[in-house]
């Protein structure tokens, strides 16, 4: 290298050197980690800001992380105004608000509901049959059958107002194999982990879906290993976005996994997504995002596209975080 130019280049280097990039800013497809200690619950997306305060209630006193990822996706199943989460969703083409949710905890327990129909805290009925039954998962009618039995409460789906909307796209959309376009109307699961005061981590992801999914899909939500995953020794994962890819790369226990060997939060989900991408050959359309804690309070989220952000509470901090991502749409 000739010496004005080695000059020059020592200028740039010593100058981008100094510029510190602030915490928890994105750059294009680089992300910074999080860090906290103590008490930590991460959800996906905007609405996880509300559910993280009902989480936060639990986890501020000395709870248990299984009691606050319960408590903090309650509160969006209970929003009424959310297209995408509990008995307000978007329905299935046939016109089913069809519901999936999974909770585990730090000693691997699990309990699933999917296709569920009719129930307002899907959440709830997934932890009961983690709790009450030897079975991970239940579906469809003998799920809505637990659920009835167990107590839960029913409710009448699909709003009117989601109908209405429903019988609009149905006149418009015909096309049965639709691929979903990338906006938070049709995807917006809310996947929510916590680490408690004791360092135990549980989690819960719930969610109506893919809006105008065919009739019996199931995506990547209710899924252990997929939406949600957990192990106590390593760290919590989960995801949101175009399930089916997801569940390809079983992609909340990749993450998990990938941190077990060493590899960061934001490594590890950027490692999983770039799997993603590289299985896929047309990407248009496939958002998938995930988001992770590990042991030592280290929290990391990478997207496939920009635009994915997680709602983050701790002992000081509360508030909305930019993933890193691999592409701008
Ligand atoms: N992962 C969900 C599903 O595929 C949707 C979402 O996260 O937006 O059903």
């Amino acid at each position: 290298m000739k010496r004005r130019n080695f000059f020059k280049f020592g200028l740039v280097a010593g100058a981008l050197s100094l510029v510190k990039p602030l915490k928890g800013a994105t750059l294009i497809g680089q992300s910074f980690e999080e860090k906290a200690n103590g008490p930590i619950v991460v959800s996906t997306w905007i609405h996880g800001m509300e559910a993280n305060k009902a989480a936060w209630e639990v986890l501020s006193k000395g709870g248990k992380a299984i009691d606050a990822v319960e408590k903090g996706v309650r509160v969006t199943e209970n929003d009424l105004t959310n297209r995408s989460v509990g008995i307000g969703g978007r329905p299935d083409r046939d016109g089913h608000v069809t519901l999936d949710a999974c909770i585990m905890d730090e000693r691997s327990r699990c309990g699933s509901v999917a296709f569920l129909e009719g129930i307002k805290h899907p959440i709830s009925v997934a932890r009961a049959v983690m709790e009450k039954t030897q079975h991970v998962m239940l579906v469809g009618g003998g799920a809505h059958k637990f659920a009835v039995e167990n107590g839960f409460e029913a409710a009448k789906t699909p709003l009117p107002e989601v109908k209405k909307e429903w019988q609009e796209w149905k006149k418009e959309n015909k096309d049965l194999f639709k691929k979903p376009e990338i906006n938070h109307e049709n995807h917006d699961t809310i996947g929510m982990i916590a680490m408690d005061v004791n360092g135990d981590f549980s989690g819960a992801c719930t969610t109506s879906g893919w809006a105008y999914k065919l009739h019996g899909r199931v995506g990547d939500s209710p899924i252990i290993g997929a939406g949600l995953f957990i192990d106590n020794e390593v760290g919590a994962a989960t995801a949101t976005g175009l399930g089916e890819a997801i569940i390809r790369i079983a992609g909340s226990h990749t993450v998990v996994e990938l941190m077990r060997h060493g590899y960061s939060p934001l490594e590890a989900c950027k490692e999983a997504v770039n799997r993603i991408i590289k299985k896929h050959d047309d990407l248009t359309g496939l958002q998938c995002c995930f988001l992770a804690i590990d042991k030592q309070g280290n929290i990391g989220s990478y997207s496939v596209y920009n635009g994915f952000n997680y709602a983050l509470k701790t002992n000081s901090e509360e508030k909305m975080v930019d993933a890193g991502f691999n592409r701008n749409w």
